[in-house]
């Protein structure tokens, strides 16, 4: 039986620039060595914008596979080795949750235009809701600039589904008052209350986020920064903004995977960087940069990126089978797209 990568080269040949295959940090060294392009949320979502290729194959997570799908040409067609890779957090934030959370928090704040930023880690038909309000979508290296957008165009912020991304980002342009809201608290709130907020809440609030994490990043803790202090003296440490705040406010820095990979390039030969974000984009630098010392802040993978595999992706460019082919309804992607391009314009 031939190898995986073999077939995989094979086709790869054969096909020529018809064929473009987009690879995360995330995933695992086999797959990111059969990528065209290497890069985090933003810079694939620009490529697959970009590609002139016929076929777009996304090796990621299905908010991924969708945005580009949603951002390709029609005559494209976008595949993903496994469609079944979802992101938990892009699940905690339903788009009909996410229209009522719009129009209660109206209610509550009267008079102040609300415009919701959603990260790119959401579904299509949350990314509708979003581009609908006159919002705009973020990845983690330009949610600063959408949330400056945002409230140029308006008065209070509605960012989702990462309340951590969104409180680290509300911090950065000095919000310190970042109310939560919870959508499973909406039914059984109070009168005069919505998502578990009361007006006196959001008052003075420029930024609410909504009440979703990422549990490959929630899991590092302010301990383990301080053990790894002690463990390497002059180590800098460095995480992603999903984190929780207290761990970031303990890190030397804090910034999008494009900004972590910069930072180990930048800090060079000799240098100890500890990075708390998801191990194979870790063990891929280590292994890359071995003039320097580069460690986990604590091992955590992420399971749905680690569900494709090589063996997935030669099987998927042998037979393009159907069941891995993306689609958008064409009501949800028109309105997505408006919220994508909205963030895509920042740049
Ligand atoms: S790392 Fe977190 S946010 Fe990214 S795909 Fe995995 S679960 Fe979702």
């Amino acid at each position: 039986m031939e190898a995986p990568l073999d077939i995989i080269r094979a086709v790869r040949q054969q096909m020529g620039s018809e064929l473009v295959i987009l690879t995360h940090h995330y995933q695992r060294p086999d797959v990111v060595s059969c990528g065209d392009f290497l890069g985090d949320s933003f810079v694939l979502a620009r490529e697959a914008a970009r590609s002139k290729a016929r076929v777009i194959v996304f090796c990621g997570v299905h908010f991924m596979g969708e945005a580009a799908r949603i951002l390709a040409r029609p005559d494209q067609e976008v595949y993903m080795p496994d469609p079944g890779a979802g992101c938990p957090m892009a699940d905690m934030a339903d788009s009909d949750d996410v229209a009522v959370a719009l129009e209660r928090l109206a209610d509550l704040a009267p008079g102040r235009r609300i415009v919701p930023v959603a990260y790119i880690n959401s579904s299509a038909a949350t990314k509708a809701i979003v581009g609908r309000a006159g919002g705009l979508c973020c990845t983690s290296s330009n949610a600063r600039a959408a949330v400056v957008e945002a409230l140029r165009l308006g008065d209070l912020v509605l960012f989702l589904p990462d309340e951590f991304l969104g409180t680290n980002t509300a911090h950065l342009l000095g919000q310190p008052v970042v109310p939560v809201y919870d959508p499973h608290a909406a039914a059984n709130s109070p009168a005069g209350a919505c998502g578990g907020l009361r007006k006196a809440d959001i008052d003075g609030a420029r930024v609410i986020v909504w009440k979703g994490y990422c549990h490959v990043h929630t899991w590092f803790s302010p301990d383990m920064v301080t053990a790894v202090r002690s463990k390497h003296p002059g180590c800098r440490v460095v995480v992603h903004p999903e984190c929780r705040p207290e761990v970031v406010a303990l890190a030397d820095g804090s910034g999008s995977t494009a900004w972590l990979v910069d930072e180990v390039l930048r800090a060079g030969p000799g240098s100890t960087t500890v990075i708390g974000t998801e191990i194979n984009l870790i063990q891929r630098l280590a292994r890359e940069l071995p003039d320097r010392t580069i460690l986990p802040l604590a091992s955590s993978l992420c399971p749905n990126m680690y569900r494709t595999t090589s063996t997935r992706l030669a099987r998927l460019l042998q037979g393009f089978p159907a069941q891995n082919r993306l689609s958008v309804d064409p009501s949800v992607a028109a309105d997505a797209r408006l919220a994508l391009d909205r963030m895509l314009a920042l740049a």
